[in-house]
């Protein structure tokens, strides 16, 4: 399979990248690194005129705290999250998403920003992101806005970009004491394959073995975008965790979810799964709480 002919451009500075894609609008694509985008060229599915690479940007290549917050560049590859002791102390479920992404060679190339920018309702990054209530810095010429990756997705292939803004940072509140996440993804075999489903599950508690007062679950695969377990969080609320409780809250979840019968497997199976991940899930992410106290 050929690449169909484009004009390849390489910015070294954001505005720089900025002004092309305000020049170029639709006819033009960021690459990063290109494990998706190279794929839909050659299938054809995308035919850009111009590719503008952003490999050589080297402010979106930096993971950094700043205060109580964490910024990921978007380019900071998937290998680079995986061997980050800042994100893994402040972030353990993006790790664990990280390490099940692709193979070596794919996590070399692959960036945070462009497994975001793609929407697939299986990527392995944004269930924890999303459960860490993260947001995404969207910039172009004229200025810069910051959306929850909640409102970000739209639907498969999906989102809140416009034609000419580059989506630059990933911002992410430290989360508050006595709070934990976890991620789970299944697929078929281990890596190189489609997730069937994935959930992440965060919760914090009020207080050392306290009361549950935050809880946010994501699910991936089971609805044409990541989507929140919203009757499970409600239900976790204000109540002691418990193993008893957990599997109570992934009933709720499989209620939440909108899976499709697929050659993966089929709609009854996939909501099944969804209530042993969530079950699975938050019993990590209170592992995670009692083991910081
Ligand atoms: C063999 C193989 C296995 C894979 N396994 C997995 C897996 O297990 N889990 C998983 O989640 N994914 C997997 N993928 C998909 C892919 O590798 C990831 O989604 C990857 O993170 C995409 O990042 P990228 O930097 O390569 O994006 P690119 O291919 O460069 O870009 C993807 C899309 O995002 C846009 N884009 C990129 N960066 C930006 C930006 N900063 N601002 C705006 N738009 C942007 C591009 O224009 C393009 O439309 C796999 C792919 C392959 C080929």
């Amino acid at each position: 399979m050929l690449l169909p002919k484009f004009d390849f451009h390489e910015p070294l500075t954001l505005p720089e990248a900025c002004q092309m894609m305000s020049e170029f609008g639709r006819k033009a694509r960021p690459l990063a690194g290109g494990t998706d985008l190279m794929i839909n060229m050659k299938k054809k599915i995308v035919s850009p005129e111009h590719l503008i690479s952003l490999s050589r940007i080297d402010e979106l290549k930096a993971a950094q705290c700043s205060g109580n917050m964490l910024k990921i560049g978007s380019c900071v590859t998937v290998a680079e999250l995986t061997e980050s002791e800042l994100v893994r102390k402040n972030c353990s479920a993006l790790c664990t998403g990280a390490k099940a992404l692709g193979s070596p060679l794919i996590r070399n190339l692959a960036t945070i920003g462009g497994n975001i920018a793609s929407a697939r309702p299986a990527a392995d990054l944004p269930p924890s992101l999303m459960a860490y209530n993260a947001k995404v810095v969207l910039k172009k010429s004229s200025g810069e806005r910051l959306v929850l990756l909640d409102d970000f997705f739209k639907g498969p292939g999906l989102t809140e970009l416009q034609a000419d803004e580059l989506l630059t940072e990933i911002q992410i509140e430290t989360p508050p004491p006595y709070s934990g996440c976890g991620y789970i993804n299944m697929g078929i075999r281990k890596a190189q394959d489609c997730n069937i489903v994935n959930v992440a599950s965060f919760i914090s508690l009020d207080a050392p073995d306290g009361l549950i007062k935050t809880a946010r679950i994501i699910m991936g695969c089971v609805g044409p975008k990541h989507l929140r377990a919203c009757s499970a969080e409600t239900f976790l609320i204000g109540k002691k965790a418990s193993e008893e409780l957990f599997a109570q809250a992934g009933e709720a979840a499989m209620k939440d979810c909108s899976p499709i019968d697929d050659f993966r497997g089929s709609a009854e199976y996939k909501r099944a799964m969804v209530g042993v991940l969530t079950k699975r899930t938050l019993a990590m992410a209170y592992e995670e709480v009692r083991s910081e106290n």
